[in-house]
């Protein structure tokens, strides 16, 4: 019999008779001939109430009785709903996260699920019963309660769906869809039909908050199909597959994170192993890093720049401090005034000019750009916190986000993952929610241009981007931060063949803007590890920078995605850096 799992989130729990609701919409799907698993959160705000009421206690909650306190929600939640089921005439039973046997690392407010029990599951749904799930919630080994992170919900659902190998993962939200952003941020947002799990990885982890980001892992690595859908109709949401809606699109969402924190350490010593001391103690703090831009080092010195959500910026401060005390570093700073907005889209990899119409956009809004990044799938920058919603909209407008896409043209289709693949891989790795890596490279035909001295104030970026565009100049990686004095510097990477050509255009464009030098380097490496989920695994990161500071190697540019990190390093030491990065990623090679 087809097995259907069926996530209510908040809103669609927040009383009683729309818990009844809920209730009537999985007996509809099991007289229909289904088996159903349900994953309830919290009714309404309640794990926010729970959240404050922590907060007028002690403004530092050990970890461990937060969880204890914050799993109450979903309790509450998973009785109600069974009491529902059953007054409606049907056969439900609640289950807590323990009880499923939903076994979690001891990481207490993030932990991460390491194996589920089906058995009970099984039994209880070959018995007839509507199965009801708590959301959000595991056990560790002791058999503390953990919680899996705000929004974990999600993750349960994709979980359970996955380890039952059911049909489907239905999301029900107050959203009937996944829309190219924020519909609340920006009314003119358009429902989309089918989202690709790369893209909504990365607007999840980007902010896009209608899904958890690891909920998407799952998805991913187990192909789960997850349709994203309204509690409160019946019409079809967005399906999360494999493929995109518009295989040809540049950019296909966008994204805001209003709270993020940008760190800098200045006046760093440029050896190796800076970048390793740096991230390993943030990292400690189970804080994911973001925009890690890192000017190239003049003087034997470097900067360090890069985002953490605005909540985590007490813990990378003790991190930083630290760090900067055993590098001997000059300075740190931060600013919590600063807010990120993105583009993500498969189709950008293969497309000239994208860079330059986002940052186009930003420039004609009067937007000041802070800092740039981008990996092979998204562009980030980095903006002031009150400009952030109208970045936003410039951004959405300048691709025409708002437009159906021209559907795919026949033939373009990717082909899915086979599924028994997965599994293997998967099941060959101890904790479900491990890392998986599945490709390690090395490109050694990219070259560097640097621009020194870039002046703060709009239109920039757009300037120097147009221009490159116009010369039909390929680009890759691109990175801007601010420096020391305001003055920030550019980098990007070029095909190497092109490298005299763009150093020439790009020092034209630099005068006449009031850059300081521009430099190029025809001896970079570009070393790549690929894999799932590898933002909100911090240490993908780490280990890289440990595997290369052990071989001497010094890291000149950083780009992170949910699925690739990029380094460039010097180009003669390419070679000693992949062999480095195969043996440290040996136990997780997919
Ligand atoms: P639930 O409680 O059901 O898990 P959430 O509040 O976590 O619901 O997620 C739904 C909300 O996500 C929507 O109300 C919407 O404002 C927000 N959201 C953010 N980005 C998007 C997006 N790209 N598409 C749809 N909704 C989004
Ligand atoms: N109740 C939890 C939260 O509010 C989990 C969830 O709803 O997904 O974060
Ligand atoms: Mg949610």
């Amino acid at each position: 019999m087809p097995l259907v799992v069926q996530k209510f989130g908040g809103t669609s729990v927040a009383d009683s008779q729309k818990i009844l609701a809920a209730a009537r919409k999985a007996i509809r799907t099991q007289q229909a001939g289904n088996q159903v698993l349900m994953v309830v959160s919290a009714m309404g705000k309640n794990t926010d109430v729970l959240v404050d009421l922590a907060a007028e206690l002690t403004d530092r909650p050990p970890a461990r009785e937060m969880d204890m306190l914050l799993s109450t929600g979903e309790q509450v939640s998973v009785a109600l709903m069974a009491m529902a089921i059953g007054s409606l005439g049907a056969k439900g039973i609640s289950l807590t996260g323990g009880q499923i046997g939903i076994r979690t690392d001891s990481t207490h407010t993030k932990a991460r699920i390491k194996s589920i029990s089906t058995e009970r599951m099984r039994r209880l749904l070959d018995e007839g019963y509507i199965v009801i799930a708590a959301g959000f919630q595991g056990i560790d080994e002791d058999l503390n309660i953990t919680t899996l992170g705000r929004g974990g919900s999600d993750t349960t659902a994709v979980a359970l769906a996955a380890v039952l190998g059911a049909d489907t993962c239905e999301i029900y939200t107050d959203v009937d869809g996944v829309y190219t952003t924020d519909p609340r941020l920006l009314p003119a947002a358009r429902k989309m039909r089918q989202v690709s799990y790369d893209e909504m990885l990365e607007l999840a982890s980007l902010g896009a908050g209608v899904m958890h980001s690891r909920a998407i892992e799952f998805g991913k690595k187990f192909v789960v199909p997850i349709h994203v859908r309204s509690s409160f109709t019946d019409i079809p949401g967005t399906m999360i597959v494999a493929e995109p809606e518009a295989p040809d699109l540049a950019v296909s969402g966008a994204a805001l994170v209003k709270d993020e924190a940008l760190v800098t350490l200045c006046g760093i010593p440029d050896t190796p192993g800076t970048s390793l001391t740096l991230f390993s103690k943030i990292a400690a703090r189970n804080v994911a890093v973001d925009m890690i831009v890192q000017n190239v080092g003049a003087a034997g010195f470097a900067d360090i720049s890069f985002t953490v959500p605005r909540d985590d910026l007490r813990a990378t401060r003790d991190a930083v401090e630290e760090a900067r005390l055993e590098l001997g570093a000059a300075y740190c700073a931060d600013r919590e005034d600063v807010s990120k907005v993105s583009v993500v889209g498969l189709g950008m990899a293969r497309q000239t000019g994208v860079a330059d119409r986002m940052f186009r956009a930003l420039a004609e809004a009067g937007i000041n750009i802070l800092m740039i990044a981008t990996s092979e799938i998204k562009i980030s920058v980095l903006v002031n916190r009150e400009q952030g919603a109208e970045a936003l909209r410039a951004v959405h407008r300048a691709f025409a986000l708002e437009r159906e896409p021209a559907p795919p043209r026949a033939g373009t289709a990717q082909s899915q993952p086979a599924h028994r693949d997965a599994l293997a891989i998967v099941t060959r790795l101890q904790g479900m929610e491990d890392l998986t890596i599945s490709d390690i490279a090395l490109d050694e035909t990219q070259a560097r241009v640097t621009i020194a001295g870039v002046p703060d104030r709009p239109g920039i970026a757009a300037r120097v981007f147009e221009g490159i565009a116009a010369g039909g100049q390929f680009v890759d990686m691109i990175v801007q931060s601010i420096g020391h004095e305001e003055q920030a510097s550019m980098s990007f990477t070029v095909p190497r063949a092109d490298l005299d050509k763009a150093v020439a255009l790009v020092s034209g464009l630099a005068k006449g803007l009031g850059c300081g030098a521009v430099s190029g380097s025809p001896r970079i490496a570009k070393l790549s590890v690929s894999g799932v989920g590898l933002r909100s695994h911090t240490d993908v990161a780490i280990r890289m920078f440990r595997a290369l500071a052990g071989t001497g190697i010094n890291v000149e540019m950083i780009n992170t995605s949910e699925v690739r990190v990029n380094v460039v390093v010097d180009g003669q030491k390419g070679q000693a850096g992949l062999k480095a990065l195969q043996d440290a990623f040996a136990d997780v090679r997919g």
